[in-house]
C-alpha cells in the first residue's frame, strides 16, 4: 500500500484532538492536520492552554506541535524528562477544511455523533446530521484515491451509507472507506491511546478494502504492537464498538441494581462488588455502585444498539438493552429521592453543596453531567442555594449543561464557585457526584469515604469550623455520596488544571495553520 504522508482528522474533540496528537507523535513523517468548524476550539487547540483536560496531552501536544525543540524549552526546569529530540511540527489545527481535505491521504471523521431528538427514532437512532455534513465536505474536497476512515462512533452500515454520499457528489472517483472506532476513555486518553489494548480497523473485503486497511495499519504500527492491530469486515468493526460500550455500561447498572437491593436489605454492595469481582471471569473493573453512568458515549451507544435491534426486527434484544439505560436513570433519581427525604423532605431556605459535575473524574468534560438530575429534583424543592464545585470544569460549561432545569425562578439560586469551601461554606448538605481525586484521597484508586481531615483546614477558614461542630456524616458508601449538616472531606486545593475561558494567554495566542 502507499505510504501515508498527509492525515486530515475531523473534529478537534475529546477523541480527534488526541488521537491525532498521538498519531502525530509516533509518526514525525506524517503531517496531520485537525480541523474543525469551531475557531474558537482551535484557537484554544493552538495555545498553551488545550480546550480539553486529559493528564499528559499537553506534553504530547507541545512536541508534536511545536516541535521537539520548544518542548524542551518549555520543560527546562525538569531536565530529566526524556523528550524526543528532533521532533519536527507535524500537528496543525486549523479551520481552513479545504487545503488540508484537499492535501490529505486518509481523513478521520471524528465529529459528534448524538442521539436523534426528533422524528423517526427520536430518542434512539444516531443523528446523523453532523457526520453526514463533515463526510460530504470530504466528498467534495478529497483527492481521488483518499482513504475515508469512521472514527467517530457510528451506526451499522454507516460505511455504505458514506459510499452511497460519494457516488453522488463525486461520481466515478475512488474512495476507500474504513471503520476505526475509537476505544479510549476520558480521564485516561493518553495512556489508551499510546497503549491500545487494540486497534480495530473494518474495510470491504475487496483487494483494494484491503490495501487502504494496511495502509492505515502501518500508521498505527509505528507505536502498537502488530498482534493489536485487528484488520475486520467493517459492520464487524462499526458494530464491535457499540457492544463495547453496551457490556461496560451493563456493569454498572447490574451492580447499582443489587445496591438497590442492599438498601432495603442492609447487605453490603461494596462488599458484593468486591467478592464477586475476585472471581477472574467476572474481574473488578466497572463494578463500582454509585450514581451510574454519564458521560456522551454510553448512553448513547446503547440507544443506538436498542435501534438497531428494532430496526432488524428484534424486540427482545432491543429490550435487554433499552433495561441498561432504563436502571441507569432509575438509580440517579433514587439518589436524588434519598437526599430529598435524608432531609426531612424540605430543602426550602436550605443551601446544598454540589462537589464534582464531571461526568467522571479526572476530566472536565460536562456532557450528560450525572449532577443534572439530581440538581433538577433538588430544585423542586425550592433550596435557597445550589452551590457548585468541581475542579476541572468551566463555569460556563457547567451552566450550559444545566440549561434545561433552569427557569426564571430557579435560575438564581444556582451558583458555580471556583473554591470548594466557599461552595460548601454554611451548607446543609454536601452531596458529591463523581470521585474527583480532590474528594476522595484513596491509595489505589480505591472507593473510600470522603477523608477527614479537620486540622489545617479549619484554622484558615473560620466559616467552615462552625458547620464542622454540628455536622453529622451519613455513610451511604456509594458514589454520590451525602454529607449532613455541614461538610467533611479533604480537598487538596491546588491550581485548576483548566484556564478560564477569558485566559489571556489563550486570547493573545494568534491562530496558526
Ligand atoms: P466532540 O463534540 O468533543 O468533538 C466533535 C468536534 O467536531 C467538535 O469540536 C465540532 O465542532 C467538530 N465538528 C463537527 N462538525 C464538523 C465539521 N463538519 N467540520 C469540522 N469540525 C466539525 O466529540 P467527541 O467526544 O470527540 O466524540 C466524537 C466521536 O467519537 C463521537 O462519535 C463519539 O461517540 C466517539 N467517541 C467518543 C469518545 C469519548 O470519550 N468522548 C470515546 C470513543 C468514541
Amino acid at each position: 500500500s502507499k505510504p501515508v504522508r498527509h492525515i486530515a482528522v475531523v473534529g478537534a474533540g475529546y477523541v480527534g484532538g488526541p488521537t491525532a496528537a498521538v498519531i502525530a507523535l509516533h509518526n514525525p513523517h506524517i503531517r496531520v492536520d485537525v480541523l474543525d468548524k469551531d475557531p474558537r476550539r482551535v484557537r484554544r487547540w493552538n495555545s498553551p492552554h488545550l480546550p480539553i483536560y486529559e493528564s499528559g496531552l499537553i506534553d504530547i501536544v507541545r512536541v508534536s506541535r511545536d516541535g521537539a525543540s520548544t518542548c524542551l524549552r518549555a520543560t527546562a526546569d525538569k531536565p530529566h524528562q526524556s523528550t524526543p529530540t528532533n521532533h519536527p511540527p507535524n500537528l496543525f489545527f486549523t479551520t481552513d477544511s479545504q487545503t488540508s481535505l484537499a492535501r490529505a491521504d486518509v481523513v478521520m471523521l471524528a465529529v459528534n455523533t448524538p442521539t436523534k431528538t426528533f422524528g423517526i427514532g427520536s430518542g434512539r437512532a444516531t443523528n446523523m446530521t453532523t457526520f453526514d455534513a463533515a463526510a460530504k465536505e470530504v466528498a467534495l474536497y478529497a483527492r481521488p484515491g483518499t482513504i475515508i476512515v469512521e472514527k467517530s462512533t457510528v451506526p451499522c452500515g454507516t460505511a455504505q451509507r458514506v459510499r452511497k454520499m460519494l457516488d453522488e457528489v463525486r461520481p466515478g472517483v475512488d474512495f476507500e472507506i474504513l471503520s476505526n472506532p475509537e476505544f479510549l476513555s476520558e480521564g485516561s486518553a493518553v495512556r489508551n491511546l499510546m497503549q491500545p489494548d487494540r486497534v480495530l480497523i473494518g474495510s470491504a473485503k475487496t483487494p483494494s478494502g484491503r490495501r487502504a486497511a494496511e495502509a492505515l495499519a502501518n500508521v498505527y504500527a509505528a507505536w502498537v504492537p502488530r498482534p493489536r492491530i485487528l484488520e475486520i469486515d467493517a459492520w464487524s468493526s462499526e458494530l464491535a464498538k457499540l457492544v463495547s460500550n453496551a457490556m461496560l455500561a451493563q456493569r454498572i447498572s447490574s451492580i447499582n441494581s443489587i445496591s438497590a437491593i442492599c438498601d432495603r436489605t442492609g447487605a453490603d454492595i461494596d462488599e458484593i462488588a468486591k467478592s464477586a469481582g475476585l472471581d477472574p471471569r467476572i474481574g473488578p473493573q466497572f463494578l463500582k455502585a454509585g450514581l451510574g453512568f454519564g458521560g456522551s458515549c454510553f448512553r448513547k451507544d446503547i440507544a443506538s444498539l436498542t435501534y438497531l435491534s428494532e430496526s432488524l426486527g428484534l424486540p427482545e434484544v432491543a429490550h435487554y438493552w433499552s433495561q441498561v439505560n432504563s436502571m441507569n436513570e432509575w438509580q440517579r433519581d433514587r439518589f436524588a429521592q434519598k437526599v430529598i427525604q435524608r432531609m426531612e423532605e424540605n430543602l426550602v431556605g436550605k443551601k446544598i453543596g454540589i462537589l464534582g459535575f464531571a461526568f467522571k473524574k479526572n476530566t472536565g468534560d460536562t456532557r450528560e453531567s450525572l449532577a443534572v438530575d439530581v440538581i433538577r429534583a433538588l430544585l423542586q424543592e425550592r433550596p435557597a442555594e445550589i452551590a457548585i464545585f468541581d475542579p476541572c470544569c468551566l463555569s460556563e460549561d457547567i451552566m450550559s449543561e444545566l440549561e434545561p432545569v433552569l427557569n426564571a425562578t430557579n435560575r438564581e439560586r444556582v451558583h458555580v464557585y471556583s473554591d470548594a469551601y466557599q461552595a460548601c461554606q454554611q451548607a446543609n448538605a454536601v452531596v458529591i457526584i463523581n470521585d474527583s481525586d480532590p474528594f476522595r484521597q484513596s491509595p489505589a484508586g480505591q472507593f473510600i469515604e470522603p477523608s477527614i481531615d479537620l486540622s489545617a483546614k479549619t484554622k484558615n477558614i473560620p466559616y467552615y469550623d462552625n458547620s464542622i461542630r454540628n455536622m453529622q456524616y451519613m455513610a451511604s458508601k456509594q458514589e454520590g455520596e451525602m454529607v449532613i449538616e455541614g461538610s467533611r472531606f479533604s480537598y487538596r486545593p491546588g491550581q485548576s488544571p483548566i484556564c478560564a475561558e477569558d485566559c489571556p494567554d489563550c486570547q493573545s495566542t494568534k491562530l496558526r495553520g
